[in-house]
């Protein structure tokens, strides 16, 4: 029972592990896919960003270039050059974009599009409007302690969005222009925010179904196969506890169960005493009957031995051949006499006929032994004791118990 317990403990634990297994294995998923989408959004930021500076770069190299001025590109008020506007004729003026120009009006367009904002500004801005936010200074900081980009998730209750930004440094074709504030090649001027909308909800459903299939597969599996090894473990652990023919205990559980008994009934000073049963004549009986019938006779004397039993703590083994051996622990000489004088005649009460014996039906021969609370005997010393009474029983004609206190009682 206890190692039934046991299993099915070990067999919960597993489970338990398994399940702890799948949810870590879904929780490492979930960060996975959390990290991959950061991972895409940083490199989808970067890119723009570096393709914000390519353009500005070829705008840089040519010295700006010239538009068409209409409604929404108006000549920079910032933009001090003498050769700003051309006027071609009175339908067509052309001004100068500078790359700072340029930035906005892509930026707008990139806004209208797609809601993915640009932001070109610097801690020492030309045009008013540039001048950094607090989170833009921030970063403008760190960029002249060397960082090299900044990224990072906001949440602002409605919405969700990754604001990356990176610096721009000073190029030659940067000069034209900005020579003037004092910068040289390789400073930083300043740099681009860059707004991404982060909208993409991470889908947790195809992962959480699929490791549900998985977890609950493993969870069968497991059950199934615990089951059969429990159901397996508890056959091979009846074969080797338990007679194959009577079904009842053998020698080496019996012996198992004597010492526990022995050493219970030695703490709590209480008598133990042991049955020993012998068959009678029953060589005769084969011999008459034959083996099978000799197996079966041995079947119902097994099973009438055990059904005499009543108290929970008593125990019937198969001793030997045609041997039975019965435990009583917390039993006085007085009550395994009575135990024994009633298997005695449930044996002979099932009329189990041979006919060469001196009582036509099969009996049997009872030795008796207890060892009293007070008494010093070791468990075996108690066998030998029943063993001897059991001798005498047959010596003064079978078919009866005899109990025995001393070894030199025979
Ligand atoms: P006694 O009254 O003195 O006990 O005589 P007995 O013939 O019962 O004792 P003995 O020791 O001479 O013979 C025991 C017999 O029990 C011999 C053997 O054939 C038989 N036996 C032992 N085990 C089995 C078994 O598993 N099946 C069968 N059918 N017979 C068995
Ligand atoms: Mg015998
Ligand atoms: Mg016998």
């Amino acid at each position: 029972m206890m190692r039934k317990k046991r299993n099915l403990i070990y067999l919960i634990n597993f489970i338990f592990l398994w399940l702890l297994l799948i949810y870590l294995s879904f929780y490492c998923n979930y960060l996975n896919a959390i990290n991959n989408h950061k991972r895409i959004i940083l490199q989808s930021a970067r890119s723009l960003f570096h393709f914000i500076v390519i353009t500005r770069n070829w705008n840089a190299r040519h010295g700006g270039v010239y538009v068409i001025v209409n409604e929404k590109t108006k000549p920079n008020p910032y933009l001090k050059d003498p050769m700003r506007d051309i006027i071609v004729n009175d339908k067509l003026m052309l001004t100068k974009i500078n790359p700072a120009y340029m930035t906005r009006q892509i930026s707008e367009i990139a806004q209208e599009q797609n809601g993915i904002k640009f932001h070109i500004t610097s801690l020492n801005p030309i045009r008013p409007q540039n001048k950094p936010t607090p989170l833009e200074t921030k970063f403008l900081k760190d960029f002249e302690k060397g960082i090299k980009e900044k990224g990072t998730f906001i949440n602002n209750g409605e919405d969700k969005y990754f604001f990356y930004m990176a610096p721009l440094i000073t190029e030659e074709s940067c000069l034209k222009c900005h020579e003037e504030q004092g910068y040289k090649v390789g400073d930083i001027r300043g740099g681009i925010s860059i707004t991404v909308p982060d909208n993409v909800k991470i889908s947790l459903s195809s992962l959480l179904i699929g490791h549900v299939i998985i977890g609950i597969i493993g969870l069968l599996i497991i059950l199934f196969s615990g089951m059969k090894l429990v159901i397996a473990y508890e056959k091979i652990r009846k074969q080797a506890l338990y007679d194959n023919l009577t079904e009842i205990p053998n020698r080496k559980y019996f012996f198992d169960r004597l010492y526990m008994e022995y050493n219970r009934c030695k703490r709590y000073k209480q008598p133990l005493s042991i049955i020993l049963c012998d068959i009678d004549d029953f060589k005769s009986y084969n011999d008459t009957y034959g083996h099978i019938q000799g197996d079966k006779c041995l079947k119902k004397v097994a099973r009438t031995i055990k059904a005499s039993l009543r108290r929970p703590g008593d125990f019937c083994a198969r001793y030997g051949g045609e041997e039975f051996i019965v435990l009583l622990p917390d039993t006085s000489a007085d009550g395994a006499i009575y135990l024994a004088e009633k298997i005695r005649y449930n044996v002979e009460k099932l009329r189990i006929t041979h006919k060469n014996s001196p009582y036509n039906v099969v009996t049997l021969s009872i030795g008796v032994a207890t060892k009293k609370a007070n008494m010093e005997i070791t468990a075996i010393e108690l066998i030998k004791f029943a063993d001897s009474a059991l001798y005498r029983a047959k010596e003064n004609g079978k078919n009866r118990i005899e109990f025995c206190e001393r070894l030199d009682d025979t």
